[in-house]
């Protein structure tokens, strides 16, 4: 799945199928009122706040109403892998030839660019309940990721939606 990148001040949304998880991008600025899931088919109802809409906060969410927040770096752990991997396979080559400290200093170089790449992430905003996920130049508010809020929660909404 190609992720659009977030800008001109136009939230992203992620909303999550309640049926099967599948993940459905919508422009916040122009989300329909209804969208069909591609995978199971399902009609998911958003109600999108003015809010959202303008990129200014997520307050509530679109797909489960629910108003309990996280923020996460939005990574994708295959990036930073792969820098480590190429740092490896690099470093190994010169310590084939008897060079360690050269292949010491690789390998410390692809963790620092590791590190770097980590911190310029931007935060994605996820929402405990559905797992909807909102990118935008909005103001981050919520805190980080709770297990317990989590567990509690999830479980509400998996109830409510009679999944359990
Ligand atoms: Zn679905
Ligand atoms: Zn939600």
């Amino acid at each position: 799945m190609s992720r659009t990148e977030a800008g001109c001040g136009q939230m992203q949304i992620v909303a999550c199928c309640p049926a099967c998880d599948a993940g459905l991008p919508v422009d916040a600025a122009e989300a329909p009122a209804v969208i069909r899931c591609g995978r199971c088919g399902r009609d998911v109802a958003l109600d999108v706040t003015d809010a959202v809409r303008s990129d200014a906060a997520v307050d509530r969410c679109p797909v489960c109403a629910g108003t309990d927040f996280y923020v996460r770096k939005d990574f994708d752990p295959s990036v930073g892998l792969a820098v480590v991997v190429a740092g490896a396979a690099i470093s190994a080559v010169f310590y084939w030839f008897g060079r360690d400290l050269v292949a010491y200093g690789i390998l410390a170089a692809a963790a620092l660019i590791d590190l770097v790449v980590y911190q310029r992430l931007k935060d994605v905003t996820v929402c405990y309940r559905c797992h909807t996920e909102f990118r935008g130049a909005y103001r981050r508010a919520a805190p980080p990721f709770d297990l317990h809020t989590a567990d509690v929660l999830e479980q509400e909404y998996e109830r409510r939606i009679g999944r359990r």
